[in-house]
């Protein structure tokens, strides 16, 4: 069975920055990543708060990170992980085509991905009309009418990444206020091509081959509307990729509980970044905690190997 020092779970900013950091303490540093590195960033078109990058496309940095990680050696393999295990006091991560590697120490960095909406024609419409990603996918609606759900930052500011695209942005949302930063709310509000549709939920997405229209139910007056339109993104949030851990590790509603050492409850584990209870979910922050759970997987791994 292959062995080795360090594996790190999740090639985003905070598998990426764990790399970097357990390659410059010496480690034998293996990272396994399903997708392409980068990890959510590469979703995104701009980011602008990562410190001292002025002026920063989700696909750029994630690039960076990546050319970092590889410049200290730190290998990245391309593949999903199936199943992470104790077995005999080795902690076994069990790869897609079925087989094993056996770590000293392992840092999860899976990350999170998009909740769904889970209402009809959502499923049937995914990549007809119905999308996670405005970056990725706003060119197709030129000139058409799309809707976005959903009341947080993500929502409001790829609401208004649309308008560059779309001719009118419906920005749905179940509440009478919206939940993203204040600045970010006045900015959409007053661009004329989004209408807000508050205290509305999504009750089905409809159409031929591709979406024709959407319902929507307010909340307060059960009143239905429906909306004739071409596209709908669905940002309602995030769910941590944990489902291949089972019940090994601490979770708390999925997401892996640590300590400030960013160890979970499995000793010679650690998780970095979104995948954590962590209040708040930025580049920055997982690539700060990529750093962390390195330098604690380093301490474990001297520990361990001096006896301690
Ligand atoms: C649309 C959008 C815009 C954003 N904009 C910003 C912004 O402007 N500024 C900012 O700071 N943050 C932004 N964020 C948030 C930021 O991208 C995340 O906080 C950050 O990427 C978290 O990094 P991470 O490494 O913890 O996880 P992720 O970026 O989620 O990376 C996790 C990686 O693990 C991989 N993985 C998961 N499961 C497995 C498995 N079983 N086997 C192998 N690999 C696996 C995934 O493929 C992924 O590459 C944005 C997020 C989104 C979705």
């Amino acid at each position: 069975m292959e062995k080795r020092e360090l594996v790190i779970i999740g090639a985003g900013p905070a598998g990426l920055s764990a790399a970097i950091y357990g390659r410059r303490a010496g480690l034998d540093t293996l990272v396994l990543e399903k997708g392409r590195p980068g990890g959510q960033i590469l979703s995104t078109n701009r980011v602008e708060n990562y410190p001292g990058i002025l002026d920063g496309t989700g696909t750029g940095l994630a690039d960076a990170f990546r050319a970092h990680a590889e410049l200290f050696k730190a290998e990245i393999r391309s593949v999903s992980v199936q199943r992470l295990e104790v077995r005999g006091g080795e902690k076994i991560v069990t790869l897609k085509d079925g087989r094993e590697i056996a770590a000293g120490a392992v840092i999860l960095a899976t990350g999170a991905a998009f909740r769904k909406q889970g209402c009809p024609g959502e499923k049937k419409y995914t990549g007809m009309g119905v999308s996670y990603c405005a970056v990725c996918d706003a060119a197709f609606f030129e000139d058409l009418d799309v809707a976005v759900i959903g009341g947080g930052n993500t929502a409001v500011e790829e609401a208004c990444y649309l308008t560059g695209f779309a001719s009118k942005v419906y920005l749905i949302h179940r509440r009478d206020e919206f939940r993203a930063d204040r600045l970010v709310v006045d900015c959409a509000l007053a661009n004329p091509k989004i209408e807000p549709v508050m205290d509305s939920v999504l009750e089905s997405i409809e159409g031929g081959d591709m979406v024709e229209r959407i319902v929507v139910r307010n909340v307060k007056t059960n009143e239905r509307r429906t909306i004739e339109l071409s596209g709908v993104f669905i940002f309602i949030g995030l769910l941590p990729n944990t489902g291949f851990l089972g019940d090994l590790l601490r979770t708390d509603g999925g997401w892996i509980v640590t300590d400030d050492r960013l160890a979970t409850s499995v000793p010679g584990i650690f998780a970095a970044g979104d995948v954590r209870t962590t209040p708040l979910r930025q580049v920055v922050t997982a690539a700060g905690d990529g750093a962390r759970a390195a330098m604690s997987a380093y301490g474990y791994l001297h520990a361990a190997r001096c006896g301690g």
